[in-house]
């Protein structure tokens, strides 16, 4: 990983300055009125989108809960929304994810869940790496019987710029343990996922 080198971040003004230079390269006269907050605007919306460099996902995951009566089947949050984006074109990926696991003895508060996918999703991703950042995670830090992520995103790359296809959506999954190797826990996460959608609690 060669990620996260606070000490290569430039400064705020060299940052703002680089969106002058692309606002110049888009045709654009930065001084006019309606662009003169504009690079100080990006500047804190990049820090909002990469907001991911600054969170240790180990840690979120790192406070469980062991009580839990013996319960071992599937735990499945579905639909998580989340918004990345494309480390080739800087541009949005916006999609769900779910993520499963099969608890071996500690589970997770399922917020948590949600934060581990936020935490890889702001960063400059490709899905596939995004998939498998999600899983390895909570395999090393839950150590469950298996986890299971799918993602499905649209890309705006592919959507507003190059073969403009809107609506195509990309899926990718990483599978570990027993969601991996045993066909009928990955049948029993399936029916799960595919039964009808309801988010109106
Ligand atoms: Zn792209």
């Amino acid at each position: 990983m060669t990620t996260e080198n606070p000490n290569l971040r430039p400064t705020r003004e060299e940052a703002e300055e680089a969106v002058r230079v692309l606002l110049r390269w888009g045709g654009e006269n930065p001084a006019r009125e309606g662009l003169l907050d504009t690079p100080a605007r990006v500047v804190r919306s990049y820090e909002e989108f990469y907001d991911g460099y600054d969170i240790d996902p180990r840690e979120i995951l790192s406070r469980t809960f062991s009580e839990v009566d013996d319960y071992d089947e599937i735990v499945l949050l579905r639909d998580i929304r989340f918004e990345s984006h494309c480390e080739h074109h800087m541009v949005p990926i916006i999609g769900r994810a779910h993520v499963a696991y099969l608890p071996r003895k500690r589970v997770v508060g399922i917020s948590k869940l949600a934060r581990v996918v936020d935490a890889y999703a702001r960063r400059f991703q490709i899905q596939e790496r995004l998939t498998a950042q999600i899983a390895n995670t909570i395999d090393e830090v839950l150590q469950p019987h298996g986890v299971a992520v799918i993602l499905e995103a649209g890309h705006q790359c592919m959507t507003t710029r190059g073969v403009h296809r809107p609506g195509v959506s990309m899926v990718t999954s990483r599978m570990l343990g027993v969601f991996r190797d045993n066909s009928d826990t990955r049948r029993e996460l399936m029916a799960m996922l595919n039964r009808p959608g309801q988010t109106e609690f």
